[in-house]
């Protein structure tokens, strides 16, 4: 049974509970994880994903104060940490949720620290640390570790943790990575000659953890791309951590022609029939993040079979050559990513294909998608994106 007629995403809960176990093994027992589940969890859905990796993770990692917000509301209660800037004005929310922010300036901890104080709370936060990277952070020397003692003074406010995040990882050659992770422990020496503590200390992202880097031994590491089956780039070591693609795409054929030599097909005719053509019209295009690059060049599955893409993708719909899949017919299912029998289509391979990037393809999967949650071979349940409530316009 299909749960949508037209597209759905299939989030597989298994995968992502087999990777997280994949990556628990590929660390020093003692290493924690954090998942990090921003951009609603890479287009998986971060609610879902957050609570099927619950058991596994020490906490979360989102990019907003909002993703954080969203967690919370949907009963997540383990620490989460948000990766990017948190803007002053939502402070108290910080507070009040108990969500931890990056932080790397005095002002913006003493501005969180008086707000604390006022509250009669404690804000915990974690020291951001620019260490090669050069998006945010303190750098990673002595004035800034003068600072980070002063910021440990302030009331009502608590360093709990320290990270820094690493900008090549994921290639063969570690060199700019190690240089970042010893700039980082230089730094982590200089607040300990300060008397400054750092109870959790992490800095690995999925790269580090699958290519068993050294800061895999610190407290804690940062999972992201890998809990979703995906490998944050071709030159990471696939056998160390094997994990299994969690997102599957499915549509049908809405409409299958026979078509005589010389007719075009799509917007600006770029494809003209050679020969008599089976065609077959799949309802899905751009407008639900499937990349118009992908015109004239990907495949999809149709009873385990390879179709390609004939012309241009449309905003809604595309075409596929059926010719060589007689058996095809109105109504069959479409994978346009994931297994059909004993053939698949990844992401990697669309997004190589089409001039795209992996995280981007996921991240951008449309909200005219529905997610459909699946665990043990049975749909658990959905997200409809499309059918969010409006507010403020008396729509309903
Ligand atoms: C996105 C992000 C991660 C996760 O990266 P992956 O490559 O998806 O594992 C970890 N840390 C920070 C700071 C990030 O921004």
């Amino acid at each position: 049974m299909r749960p949508y007629s037209r597209v759905y995403a299939a989030i597989d809960l298994d995968a992502v509970v087999s990777n997280m176990k994949e990556m628990k093994e590929n660390l020093p027992p003692s290493t924690a994880m954090i998942g990090v589940v921003k951009t609603d969890g890479y287009g998986h859905g971060a609610v879902p994903v957050a609570r099927a990796i619950d058991p596994y993770v020490e906490g979360y990692a989102v990019a907003t104060i909002d993703e954080a917000i969203i967690l919370r509301r949907h009963g997540i209660k383990k620490m989460i940490l948000i990766l990017g800037v948190t803007h002053e004005s939502r402070y108290g929310e910080l507070l009040r949720y108990d969500i931890r922010p990056a932080i790397f300036q005095y002002e913006k901890a003493k501005a969180l620290s008086d707000l604390a104080v006022k509250n009669g709370k404690t804000a915990f936060i974690h020291l951001a640390v620019d260490t090669g990277m050069g998006r945010i952070g303190m750098k990673p020397d002595k004035a800034s570790a003068d600072m980070a003692e002063r910021m440990s003074r302030l009331p009502g406010l608590r360093i709990e943790g320290m990270f820094t995040h690493f900008a090549r990882a994921d290639e063969a050659d570690k060199a700019a990575y190690e240089a970042q992770y010893q700039a980082y422990l230089r730094f982590l020496g200089y607040l300990e000659e300060r008397g400054v503590a750092i109870p959790i200390r992490h800095c690995s992202n999925s790269a580090g953890i699958i290519e068993s880097l050294g800061s895999n031994s610190l407290d804690m590491v940062r999972a992201g791309i890998s809990i979703y089956g995906l490998y944050p780039s071709d030159e990471v070591d696939r056998e160390a951590v094997k994990l299994r693609p969690a997102m599957a795409l499915k549509s049908v054929i809405t409409y299958i022609k026979d078509m005589e030599p010389g007719c075009p097909i799509s917007y600006g005719g770029t494809y003209v029939t050679e020969k008599p053509m089976r065609v077959a019209t799949i309802p899905v295009g751009y407008g639900d993040g499937y990349l118009r690059s992908l015109s004239g060049k990907a495949s999809v599955l149709i009873r385990g079979k390879r179709a390609r893409i004939l012309g241009r993708v449309c905003m809604d719909q595309f075409m596929v050559d059926v010719t060589d899949i007689p058996e095809a017919c109105e109504d069959d299912e479409v994978t346009l990513i994931g297994r059909d029998g004993d053939d698949e289509i990844t992401v990697e391979e669309l997004a190589a294909l089409g001039g795209g990037f992996h995280y981007e393809m996921v991240c951008n999967l449309g909200k005219r998608v529905p997610r459909v949650y699946v665990r043990g071979g049975q749909i658990v349940g959905t997200k409809d994106y499309f059918h969010d409530v409006y507010e403020g316009f008396g729509y309903m």
